[in-house]
Order: structure tokens, then sequence, then C-alpha cells
């Protein structure tokens, strides 16, 4: 089933200049970029995505860090998109990531974890088009 599912290249990667070598696994891995772009994140948009973290303890710490510095957002599509990305990306703590992974080898902390991946098929689709217009996507 072809699915969509957003990646977000997240501030401590780009501060480290790894976006490339990120994307670059993401695409080795067979996704298909439909639409990329850097941006900042405003508060209001950070508190939005992550609005189903709102009454997690960590949720003012997730949006300041979020907000930090520029990210890339990746449109992707792929057979099995959601649970293939889960798999490249790694566990969110990568103290506990896989080998090869890209938390695994990109990430610092669980908060500061280089990437985000949608967790549902339904996410999938909602979160890419938090970011991107239909008319943007190739
Ligand atoms: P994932 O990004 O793997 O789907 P979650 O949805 O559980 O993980 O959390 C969203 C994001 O919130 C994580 O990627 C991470 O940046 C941050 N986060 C999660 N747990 C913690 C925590 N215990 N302390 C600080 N930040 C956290
Ligand atoms: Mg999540």
């Amino acid at each position: 089933m072809l699915q969509r599912t957003l990646c977000i290249v997240k501030p401590d990667a780009v501060k480290k200049n790894v976006q490339g070598s990120i994307i670059q696994k993401i695409s080795d891995a067979g996704f298909k970029i439909l639409g990329m772009k850097m941006i900042k994140l405003s508060e209001t948009m950070g508190e939005k995505f992550y609005e189903v973290h709102k009454e997690r303890p960590f949720y003012g710490e997730l949006v300041s860090f979020m907000i930090s510095g520029p990210v890339v957002v990746v449109a992707l599509e792929k057979e099995n998109a959601v649970t293939d990305y889960r798999t490249l990306i790694g566990a969110t703590d990568p103290a506990e990531a896989a080998e090869g992974t890209i938390r695994k080898m990109f990430a610092d902390s669980k908060a500061e974890n280089a990437v985000h991946g949608s967790d549902s098929e339904e996410n999938g689709k909602i979160e890419v088009s938090f970011f991107f217009a239909e008319s943007e996507l190739a």
C-alpha cells in the first residue's frame, strides 16, 4: 500500500550540517521525495504540530527545541512508508536505536534526536498536508 510519511530533519541535525547525509540515506532506502523545504517554524506552528503531546511533561522543551533553528521538512512516499521510515530512523532515544539507523548515527539525545517521523498512515497524510499544499508535491 503506497503511503505518505513526513520527515522533519530537526534543528540539531541542521546545526551539525548533516541534513544532506540524512536525506541521502532516506533516498537510498527507496523513499520517493514528493516535496522538500527548509523553514524556521514559528512558535504557533511548533505548538500546533506537536499538539498531541500537549499534556506530556516535555512539551514546552520540545516546542522550544523545534523552533530553535531551521528544519528541513520532507514529504515522502513509498510502499509501507510509515513503518519502513520508522525502522530506518530507529528508536526515539538514540541510546536504544539499532545500529545503522539515522538516530543512532546522528542523534544526541532522546530530546534532540535528529529526525521526526509520522506514527500512523493517517498522521502521515495529515502531517504532509500540515506543511505542503497538494500543488507543491511532485
Ligand atoms: P517519536 O519522535 O519517536 O515518534 P514521540 O512521539 O514519543 O517520539 O515524541 C516526540 C518527540 O518528543 C521526540 O522525537 C523527542 O524529540 C521528544 N521527546 C520524546 N520523549 C522525550 C523525553 N522524555 N524528554 C524530552 N523530549 C522527548
Ligand atoms: Mg511520535
